[in-house]
């Protein structure tokens, strides 16, 4: 690894999010929830006091709503009346380190000032597979789906290069890509944080939850509870 100075980080560790989501559901429905999979919000309406769902798979009625849709919270928002906010796509792609390289832990440059990203940095999965990533730029659609140009790759060996040692264009292959939800559009200069917002009664927003997302979740979910109870 180069560089001048690090700091290690010895309380952090790395998780699987699909099995921790898992437990999560497991946990709620042993205490009595419900979990409606694949039921997309359509229309929300006000409703006695409370919120009816319109969903692709029925409607729901709600005492309480938490807006969680991640890339999409500020359409789910508006179909709730609430216009106040505009999410901006921005893309992180993935490159899986071909070779291993005698490296055990996450390796982080300094963020730059101002950069929509952390930088390129090493990912250790649990099964110890290596990526590099992300990088971050805007895209113009949520739903964009586009290969990175070829020439990337070589520009992302490059970057990598500057904190480990001996990374070559052909050591990495294209893994995958993820949409971050910002807040701050491409023109603003600094980043904008999360918003856990009570806009309407009972009606919680969580808006532009970016990474450290996951990691803060529980804590975001204590806050929301005690906006609700
Ligand atoms: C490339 C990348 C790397 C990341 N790395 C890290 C990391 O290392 N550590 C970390 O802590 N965080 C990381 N994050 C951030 C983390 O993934 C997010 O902060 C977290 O997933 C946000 O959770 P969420 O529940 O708000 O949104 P999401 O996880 O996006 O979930 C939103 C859900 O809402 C659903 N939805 C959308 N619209 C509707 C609708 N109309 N009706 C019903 N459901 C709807 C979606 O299908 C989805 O299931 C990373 C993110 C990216 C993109």
């Amino acid at each position: 690894v180069r560089g001048t100075a690090a700091i290690l980080s010895g309380s952090t560790g790395i998780i699987d999010p699909v099995q921790l989501t898992e437990s999560l559901v497991a946990a709620a429905r042993a205490i009595g929830a419900e979990v409606v999979c694949s039921a997309e919000v359509r229309a929300i309406r006000d409703d006695r006091g409370g919120y009816a769902l319109e969903t692709t798979r029925g409607d729901l009625g709600a005492s309480a709503v938490v807006n969680a849709a991640g890339l999409w919270a500020d359409d789910v928002a508006r179909l709730a009346g609430i216009t106040a906010y505009t999410l901006h796509p921005c893309r992180g792609d993935y490159y899986r380190l071909k070779k291993r390289i005698p490296v055990e832990r996450l390796v982080y440059p300094v963020k730059k000032s101002g950069s929509a990203g952390l930088g390129v940095h090493l990912t250790l999965d649990l099964g110890g597979n290596m990526k590099l990533g992300p990088d971050a730029y805007y895209v113009d659609t949520k739903r964009d789906q586009a290969d990175p140009p070829e020439a990337k790759r070589a520009a992302f060996a490059a970057s990598a290069a500057r904190i480990l040692e001996g990374i070559r264009a052909e050591d990495l292959e294209y893994d995958t890509f993820g949409i971050r939800p910002k807040l701050r559009s491409p023109s603003d200069k600094e980043e904008k944080d999360f918003v856990i917002a009570e806009d309407k009664p009972r009606f919680v927003n969580l808006v532009g939850i970016e990474s450290p997302g996951l990691t803060s979740a529980l804590a975001i979910a204590e806050e929301v509870e005690a906006m609700l109870t």
